[in-house]
């Protein structure tokens, strides 16, 4: 089988290289970090992303190469397209990797986005508060997850420190109308390089401290919103021309109202539940498609609910999972957990999930329920 060159050595990583190891392929991962978690499962080489002499080796022992996280260094990823083979070309990363360009290509493929304004000075950050109201959140355009490098501005005298505070990042900043949503959405679709669209089924993610906590699926809404999530995730993965996984993440509004929040072009955390659930997980969609196979079908098989494991939920989990669980059986549910093999459990680490198969969602949600690390509302 052929190697497959993976910039970025999480777990993403990790689950890719395990779902791609079983279909015969070979994996070397490149990280900063020599124990990380997708260097236990195939080869790594330890270098900073930008390193190009390391890039350049592994151009050298891969056929194809994709990467696990955004933030590859565009000069990095020229490079590598000239040595090696890079189905996702450069294209997609360098417009999933700023959320101005985002937004335009999100509304040039026909889909809604929050009205935003591109900030450059104190000054137009005022005058975008005037226009778009408040609350309203302030990014920046480059290099954020899991919340950081975001502020929610609820009253103008805020201003001056969300500005100063965000603008020490040194990238451009985006404002953007606070979007009261009802639920958030994601959508994770799949192009092969010969054109091909697969769209996995809708999960509705529940967030704890800007981080996701569960993703539900199916999600609790009507059909016809499902229906108008899986054509706009259809609509952007085309748009974009994006070969692999783009992960859609969406607001639904109390109208019906679905504006896309930001893209990732690669496996979601919200899109962990396949691994169990779906005739093709994620992970093996994407190596299907960078990798020139035909993609998987993407039917949901159970109903299921992920839950994710942080540092603080690692204990409990594993004592949960290592007993006879009669709390289990007595709700039909199957929960499978997965490690990513990460060494030290900080506190809101992501050290693992857990897919809860079950008859039903709501007995998904009474088993997490059931473990004490529930920590959303119960909004049932
Ligand atoms: P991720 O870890 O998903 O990459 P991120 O740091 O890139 O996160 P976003 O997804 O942009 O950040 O925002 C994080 C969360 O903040 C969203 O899931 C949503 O709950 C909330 N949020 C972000 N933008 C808005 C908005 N315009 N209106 C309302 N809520 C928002
Ligand atoms: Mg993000
Ligand atoms: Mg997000």
């Amino acid at each position: 089988g052929a190697t497959v060159g993976i910039l970025g050595g999480g777990q993403l990583g990790r689950m890719m290289a395990l779902a791609g190891s079983a279909m015969g392929y070979r994996f070397i991962a490149l990280d900063p970090a020599s124990d990380g978690p997708s260097a236990q499962v195939g080869g790594s080489i330890e270098a900073a992303y930008d390193d190009r002499e390391a890039a350049r080796q592994l151009a050298e022992q891969c056929d194809v190469i994709t990467y696990e996280f955004e933030n590859v260094d565009a000069g990095v990823a020229a490079m590598l397209m000239e040595q090696s083979y890079v189905p996702q070309g450069s294209q997609l990363l360098y417009t999933t990797q700023h959320r101005l360009r985002e937004k335009r290509a999100v509304e040039a493929a026909g889909a809604k986005v929050a009205p935003y304004a591109e900030i450059g000075s104190e000054q137009e950050l005022r005058e975008a508060v005037q226009r778009l109201g408040l609350p309203a959140v302030l990014k920046t355009a480059t290099g954020g997850y899991d919340g950081k490098g975001q502020w929610v501005i609820r009253s103008e005298e805020e201003i001056p420190a969300a500005y100063a505070e965000l603008a020490k990042a040194g990238t451009e900043l985006v404002l953007e109308q606070f979007i009261r949503f009802s639920k958030e959405l994601s959508v994770i679709a799949a192009r092969g390089s010969h054109g091909e669209v697969r769209v996995f089924p809708p999960a509705e993610n529940i967030h704890v401290d800007n981080i996701l906590h569960l993703s539900i699926v199916p999600a609790r809404v009507e059909p016809t919103v499902l229906a108008e999530a899986e054509r706009l995730a259809l609509r952007i993965v085309e748009g974009l021309g994006a070969v692999g996984l783009v992960a859609v993440e969406l607001f639904l509004t109390e109208d019906g109202q679905l504006y896309v929040n930001e893209l990732a072009p690669r496996p979601h955390n919200s899109g962990h539940y396949t691994m169990e659930a779906c005739r093709t997980s994620q992970f093996e969609q994407h190596v299907r498609a960078v990798c020139g196979l035909p993609l998987g079908d993407t039917s949901l098989m159970s109903p299921v609910v992920m839950v994710n494991v942080l540092g603080q939920h690692l204990e409990p989990i594993i004592q949960r999972m290592a007993a006879r669980d009669s709390e289990a059986e007595r709700l039909g549910t199957a929960p499978k957990l997965h490690l990513y093999g990460k060494v030290e459990a900080k506190s809101g680490r992501k050290m693992g999930h857990v897919n809860v198969l079950a008859p039903n969602t709501d007995a998904a949600l009474a088993w997490i329920e059931g473990t004490g690390i529930w920590q959303a509302e119960n909004e049932a």
